[in-house]
């Protein structure tokens, strides 16, 4: 009784400025969208949220495609989905990994089955196409397997000549665009990308809780030409097309308040423009890049093979990295990310992303930085 009255209080969450690898912050509309009342799946208000942002979530991604919604979840959910819904045990699989991601790409492959050969590059460079080529042997292959932005390292992988390669081994292109959709350009169709997953709480602008997906064509007739059905009922994507459908078949009960918010991010989206979205990332990049390089700091990689809006940084030489950022949350209440893996303790991964990519932001980010370097 006394420690439920303990409890008894609304818990309120702390005002950050996310500046880490994601969750990125919203704009106001998009957090009232998602606090806004619950309908029902059914809804025909709810249904027409679901059609509105089809159309425009196209547009971000650069797709013609279809099957293009968001499913409940987060970016792990999509590439999941993806994998279960095209892959079956013994399909060949070709992943090409420099990161941490591209690692998680191979692994769910195994998981399903598949057999999986993985092309590991040096963390922090983008990926040789050649060493995938040459791995691949030619081999008859069921999925390509890529990361656009990896998030781990902060390098944004060039896609030209993928879909050749995919094509050559008779392969469906499979990228993981979680770190890059909303704020570089994506261009699904033009790439060559047969399917592809994001999430909404990096690029979008919008809190987490729904993976953004979309398959082309082919990618659907292999989904229906399956031998066997897609293991998970859940991720199963024909059925959750079928509840996206003009006459929706109950599948699962569509988050509202979450569909909701990411169709005002979109509106947002397209209100900007993608152009100028885009370039206002570039610009806070390079705003906060020259700011780093006056406190002395380096970045990992170079700037032609940089995501813009996902800076590794170097952790300098006798620098605790945690004390930092401690000091930035606690005392500033901003959010960067440290390493993962092998780069764990040796850099931290700074995101421009969405509400974050603004000159305030980076002048706020860089302010607190000079003073947690100062007093570690
Ligand atoms: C964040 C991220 C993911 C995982 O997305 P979640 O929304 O955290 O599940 C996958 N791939 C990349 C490249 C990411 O940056």
């Amino acid at each position: 009784m006394s420690a439920w009255k303990r409890g008894n209080e609304p818990l309120r969450a702390p005002s950050r400025l996310l500046l880490g690898p994601g969750p990125s912050n919203v704009a106001p509309s998009v957090a009232a969208a998602q606090g806004s009342a619950p309908v029902g799946h059914l809804d025909p208000f709810h249904l027409s949220v679901l059609a509105a942002i089809r159309p425009l979530l196209r547009q971000v991604l650069g797709t013609g495609n279809e099957l293009t919604f968001a499913i409940p979840g987060t970016g792990t959910t999509g590439m999941q989905a993806i994998l279960e819904s095209l892959l079956e045990p013994g399909d060949g699989v070709l992943v090409g990994s420099c990161g941490y991601f591209g690692g998680r790409l191979a692994e769910a492959s195994r998981r399903l089955g598949a057999e999986v050969t993985l092309v590991e590059g040096e963390w922090g460079k983008p990926l040789a196409l050649d060493a995938l080529r040459s791995a691949a042997q030619g081999k008859k292959m069921k999925a390509v397997c890529v990361v656009h932005a990896e998030t781990s390292t902060g390098v944004l992988q060039e896609l030209p000549g993928m879909s050749e390669l995919a094509a050559e081994l008779g392969a469906l292109l499979v990228v993981d665009a979680v770190t890059s959709a909303g704020a570089t350009p994506v261009e699904m169709d033009a790439r060559g990308i047969d399917a592809l997953f994001t999430c909404t709480q990096k690029g979008l602008g919008c809190p987490s809780g729904l993976a953004p997906l979309s398959m082309s064509a082919r990618a659907v007739e292999v989904m229906k030409a399956r031998r066997s059905p897609v293991p998970s009922f859940a991720l199963d994507l024909g059925l959750h097309a079928g509840y996206q459908a003009e006459s929706p078949v109950y599948h699962h009960t569509s988050p509202s308040g979450s569909q909701l918010a990411l169709h005002e991010a979109l509106r947002l989206i397209h209100e900007e423009g993608l152009a100028a979205r885009y370039q206002r990332h570039a610009e806070a990049s390079a705003r906060a890049v020259a700011g780093l390089e006056t406190l002395g700091l380096e970045l990992l990689v170079p700037k032609e093979q940089r995501i813009p809006h996902l800076l590794a940084v170097r952790v300098p030489e006798g620098v605790d990295d945690a004390k930092v950022r401690r000091h930035l949350l606690e005392r500033h209440s901003i959010e960067i990310g440290g390493g993962l893996g092998q780069l764990k303790g040796k850099i931290w991964r700074m995101g421009l992303m969405a509400e974050g990519a603004r000159p305030r932001s980076v002048d706020k980010l860089l302010e607190g930085l000079k003073e947690a370097l100062k007093s570690s």
